[in-house]
């Protein structure tokens, strides 16, 4: 053996530097048990001999850290140099207890048998990056006021992942478009020759999960360190889930020190993810947070023009207006509903009239209608999002964003229910039919030119719609 425990300076100094930078990249159980214990012994121009306790430790370093381990020493170093590790001959002095180091959890991992699998970060099981949706590309997505703040960040990280906003953090409304820009940025990595990875929070807890149980969070954290670029979808996902939530700050951390792009989506606004931890809602709210809002009349107008392009189908633009100006809730039920126009026609070969359209709307709202939420409950989800009182709003006067908060009660309840004006001023304290039937239409009006009441509208709704 031609180490010894204390080591050359050289090889102590240049372990110690890599060690300290391994902390901040590591969970403190794993960082204590498997590299407390080591230390730099032996140094030349090509190779890092170090020392370790044991054959199990030098085991585990070599098959689930080793990528990490060179890559932070290379750093370190200033070049790349060979690591290896080597038992020293008096193993037990190293350990400051006697004891054999256990792993973060669970039981040790028994030896792969599988030498395919001894390089994790550079072979990383497919399982993990679900395919991206070949539809979901930027040409596909209709650029309009209410997201090209959102497509010009994602844009921009697609081409230039980890310079200007990092993380990127895309928030809307179902429906809106943030998991069709997240494949979109995944498309333009990929072909720009980078290796991006999409996940859904849900994929992500589980796996991570799964790799706690099995003890091998350390070939965890080795996959999601192997991509240029992570995508996150729906965050929200992780409320509650605090054990994910320190795996997850991990991982963004090690990515977020290496300058690799994180693209996360919310369906809420960071500041209300209110269970999730500070330091990652703060790590969120330090980037760029793009938020995507129900679109225009105009947008919904292109989304259905560029629908009907792709479906090869001879349909008139009059067609995309008349469904447009229907449907306004998101752009999925705005799909959704060209899809059925379109499966419609196909099965009865009829041509897409107005009257087609206009029976196939109709249709699918008596169906959601049938499972109506009751007015009381929209007064009150109203009231609750104005922050008034119900009573306020049933009363008979009021300021100018009570009378507000009324119409849009009157507005909702005629969009989710089959009442009619009559009922409908009944449920808000007994207004008068012609004053409801006035108070929708200027509503209608209004959120046609009105982003801010648009999106109070359709939150609104979703939370109903949540109820
Ligand atoms: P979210 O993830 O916000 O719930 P999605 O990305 O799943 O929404 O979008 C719902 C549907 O609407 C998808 O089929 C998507 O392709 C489509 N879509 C959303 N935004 C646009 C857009 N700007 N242009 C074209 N299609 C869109
Ligand atoms: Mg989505």
């Amino acid at each position: 053996m031609t180490t010894s425990l204390t080591g050359t300076p050289k090889a102590r100094k240049l372990w110690l530097a890599a060690l300290g930078e391994l902390q901040l990249q590591m969970t403190r159980p794993s960082f204590a048990t498997w590299l407390k214990d080591t230390q730099g012994t032996a140094v030349s121009d090509s190779e890092l001999v170090v020392g370790v306790p044991d054959t199990f430790v030098a085991e585990m370093l070599e098959r689930r850290m080793h990528s990490l381990i060179s890559e932070t020493v290379a750093r370190v170093n200033g070049r790349p140099i060979e690591v290896r590790y080597s038992v020293t001959a008096d193993g037990e002095t190293w350990t400051s207890n006697g004891r054999r180091p256990h792993p973060e959890t669970g039981p040790p991992t028994p030896p792969d048998p599988d030498p395919a699998r001894r390089e994790p970060a550079a072979a990383p099981p497919s399982h993990r990056a679900i395919p991206l949706n070949a539809r979901y590309n930027f040409d596909a997505f209709v650029v309009g006021k209410s997201n090209e703040l959102a497509h010009a960040a994602a844009l921009a990280v697609a081409e230039r992942p980890g310079v200007l906003y990092n993380p990127l953090t895309i928030y809307s409304g179902v429906g809106l478009g943030k998991t069709h820009l997240l494949h979109a940025i995944g498309h333009r990595a990929r072909s720009l020759g980078r290796s991006p990875t999409y996940v859904t929070t849900e994929e992500f807890t589980n796996e991570y999960i799964r790799a706690i149980r099995e003890g091998r969070t350390e070939e965890f954290r080795d996959r999601y360190r192997s991509s240029d670029l992570l995508m996150l979808d729906d965050i929200q996902f992780l409320i509650g889930k605090e054990q994910t939530q320190e795996g997850f700050f991990h991982t963004f951390n090690s990515l977020h020190t290496a300058n690799k792009q994180i693209v996360i989506t919310s369906d809420r606004p960071v500041s209300s993810l209110g269970l999730l931890e500070d330091r990652i809602r703060s790590r969120l709210a330090g980037g760029l947070v793009a938020d995507i809002q129900p679109p225009d009349l105009e947008t919904r107008i292109a989304i259905i023009l560029t629908k009907i392009e792709q479906s090869g189908r001879n349909i008139g633009p009059d067609i995309a207006s008349f469904l447009a100006e229907r449907i306004h809730t998101n752009i999925r039920e705005l799909e959704g509903c060209f899809n059925r126009v379109l499966a419609y026609a196909d099965l009865t070969r009829r041509q897409i009239t107005r009257e087609l359209v206009s029976n196939i709307i109709a249709d699918s709202l008596t169906t959601a209608k049938r499972r109506a939420a009751p007015p009381e409950t929209i007064v009150d989800a109203v009231a609750d999002y104005f922050s008034l009182d119900t009573d306020a709003i049933r009363g008979p006067r009021g300021r100018k964003n009570v009378a507000l908060a009324r119409q849009v009660a009157m507005y909702i309840i005629k969009e989710e229910t089959n009442l009619g004006p009559t009922a409908i001023g009944r449920a808000l304290g007994g207004k008068d039919h012609s004053t409801v039937i006035k108070n929708c239409a200027k509503v209608a009006d209004m959120l046609d030119s009105d982003p801010t009441l648009r999106r109070d509208v359709h939150n609104i709704r979703e939370a109903i719609a949540g109820a």
